[in-house]
């Protein structure tokens, strides 16, 4: 669920594996090839057809993707790795970044490769959509903050066209609101490691993601303007200065769009 920005690339080999001793392929990629394009090259342990429902989802997610962000074309290519149980990718990386902490899917951009490492586990389908965005965000752009990584990756991994609603986030994010809590993405835009990134801080990442998208014309252009910027720009000007800029009364207006998330069918939230 993680991402990992260039600039911290893990310390490597620090061969800590136990336990795996003996087995020739513990720690080792997978090798058979699933599917390769310009874009995306998947690797498993076990035979996949290249039209599998997952592979043809990760394709169509890529489209959908860089047509509502208005992407570029893709700079580099993104690499799944994809292991056939769970024990075979703990120990790949066990080995390769002994420092993380268990999660079910992995993405890791270093310079070299846009990397995404899960395994063939329940939620598999969930897993590869949010670890493959953000692989297409950092194959598009120069950088993506921290926040906005995991809002839109949360946003992308719900199966189905954009705009499909958290029920479950839309839930919390109600009861949060009327307990007095106060949502702020200059408080996400500090937020500048992934240890720092709590469940809420994804939830609410997530929401502002939505608000951007799918509340007015306005939200979606300043945050198509700021992706623009990040094709070339590191740090352009921060997205919260360009919301107040452009949106008065940003808070309000997204607790009212929060509010209306749960009380509206999906289909009316996922309309444009
Ligand atoms: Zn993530």
């Amino acid at each position: 669920m993680q991402s990992f920005l260039r600039a911290l690339i893990p310390t490597l080999l620090a061969a800590v594996s136990a336990g795996c001793l003996g087995m020739d392929r513990a720690g080792s990629l997978p090798k058979k090839t699933a599917i390769r394009s310009q874009s995306l090259h998947v690797l498993t342990d076990n035979r996949l057809a290249k039209d599998h429902e997952l592979l043809v989802d990760l394709n169509r997610l890529k489209t959908e993707v860089t047509h509502q962000l208005e992407l570029p074309d893709a700079q580099q290519q993104v690499v799944v790795y994809l292991f056939g149980d769970e024990k075979r990718y703990r120990d790949y990386l066990a080995k390769e970044y002994p420092t993380l902490p268990p999660r079910r899917a992995y993405f890791v951009g270093t310079s070299k490769e846009l990397a995404v490492y899960t395994y063939w586990g329940d939620r598999i389908q969930e897993d590869l959509r949010h670890e493959y965005t953000h692989g297409v965000l950092h194959a598009a752009l120069k950088e993506v903050p921290l926040w906005l990584d995991e809002g839109l990756a949360e946003y992308y991994e719900l199966k189905g066209p954009p705009g499909q609603v958290n029920r479950e986030y839309v839930a919390r994010l109600g009861q949060q609101l009327s307990q007095g809590w106060a949502p702020s993405i200059e408080r996400l835009e500090t937020l500048l490691t992934v240890d720092q990134m709590r469940r809420e801080d994804y939830r609410e990442a997530w929401a502002w993601v939505h608000f951007m998208l799918h509340s007015s014309d306005a939200t979606r252009d300043v945050l198509l303007a700021y992706l623009r910027d990040l094709r070339t720009e590191a740090q352009p000007v921060l997205l919260s200065a360009r919301l107040r800029n452009e949106v008065p009364g940003i808070e309000a207006r997204f607790a009212s769009y929060v509010g209306s998330l749960g009380s509206v069918p999906v289909a009316l939230s996922a309309a444009k």
